[in-house]
């Protein structure tokens, strides 16, 4: 699955005019070098190669793990002192968003003279951004696992039924049907609690009459899922359907605006200009969506500030508009889309009516 990502790698540090750089992290390292354990370090050259370091209790999963292009070192002690010491000479890259002043601090006293540490922000990151089929694949799965679990629980009695207890139920299913894990807290909001777009579940009852949010995604093999949906529990208000009507029109025309070459900040426009022209442009906040992968946040971002960064085929990305009016409701719908040269892939394709559940 790792073919091949060390020497494209190797190539961003050439054009970086760099002769290595030390990836951290561990979605990084799984992409670069198919390691699943929690401590790693990797020094990968220009041409490709490079040496990968952890320690003794990760000396098997790295001998089955780790792709051929890094010979593997096992540690006594610190994984980023024993790198500094072996590095030679050079100018070598460094995440300074990730490295710590004082890791950045170590490295200076314990490299040769004859290395040039370098800021070098986010090659691996810029890599993962654009995913092969593999990936798309995986990432499928974890959405539909999503989709099947929105049927699973809006089949039965919502209301009386804590957030908390909602939650849990949800995160406990999800594992059932495969999941390793949530790939984030879960958030069940209901009434106006979800006008806290990170609403925490709370020991509260979902009453009748209140709209509720589900904002969930399940990790598969990896990759993260991210999806919500917002249902009424008992017959909403009028105000309630309207807003519900303007975040979905926001949120078809964030979708189709989903394209290559179309910047983030363009695409967040085209969603936020149908919630304004509705009077409610004060009232959503956030972004319109983000890069999804082996983390749950990742490159790209879709927001007003994400400036004049173009969308490429492979993406995959979130359209998540949201309308919160503090004190009384929130709604918010995000599905999951591969960006494609002939339109998006919905990845997620749970119904977007309103539903009304008991
Ligand atoms: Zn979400
Ligand atoms: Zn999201």
């Amino acid at each position: 699955m790792s073919g091949g990502r060390p020497e494209r790698l190797g190539r961003l540090i050439a054009d970086a005019q760099l002769d290595a750089l030390i990836v951290e992290g561990a979605a990084n390292l799984r992409y670069l070098a198919g390691y699943t354990g929690s401590n790693g370090l990797a020094l990968v050259r220009a041409d490709g190669g490079g040496r990968f370091y952890t320690d003794f209790r990760y000396a098997s999963q790295v001998a089955e793990e780790v792709d051929d292009a890094f010979e593997c070192e096992i540690v006594t002690g610190e994984l980023l002192d024993a790198m500094a010491g072996a590095l030679g000479a050079g100018r070598v890259g460094f995440d300074d968003t990730r490295t710590t002043v004082s890791r950045r601090a170590r490295l200076g006293e314990l490299a040769a003279a004859s290395v040039e540490l370098v800021a070098a922000v986010g090659l691996v990151e810029r890599m993962r951004a654009v995913k092969d089929e593999r990936e798309v694949e995986l990432i499928a799965a974890a959405a539909a696992l999503i989709d099947e679990l929105f049927g699973w629980l809006f089949g039965g009695r919502l209301s009386g039924r804590t957030e908390r207890e909602l939650a849990i139920s949800l995160e406990h299913e999800m594992r059932l049907r495969g999941a390793s894990a949530p790939s984030f807290a879960s958030i069940v909001a209901g009434g106006a609690h979800a006008a806290l777009p990170h609403a925490q579940p709370r020991e509260a009852p979902i009453e009748p009459g209140t709209l509720v949010t589900f904002d969930i995604g399940a990790l598969v093999d990896g990759y993260c899922s991210d999806c919500t949906r917002t249902v009424a529990v008992g017959e909403p208000s009028g105000r309630a359907r309207e807003v519900y009507e303007v975040v979905l029109r926001a949120q078809l025309a964030g979708l189709e605006a989903i394209a290559p070459g179309v910047s983030g900040r363009d695409a967040d426009a085209q969603a936020r200009t149908v919630i304004e022209q509705a009077g409610y442009g004060e009232f959503f906040g956030h972004g319109l969506g983000h890069g999804v992968g082996l983390e749950i946040h990742e490159a790209p971002r879709l927001s007003r500030i994400s400036g004049e960064q173009e969308l490429v085929a492979g993406n995959v990305v979130t359209v998540e508009p949201g309308i919160y009016l503090p004190g009384e409701l929130g709604v918010r719908i995000e599905d999951l889309t591969v960006v494609r040269a002939d339109g998006p892939q919905l990845l997620s394709s749970f119904t977007k009516e309103l539903l009304v559940l008991d």
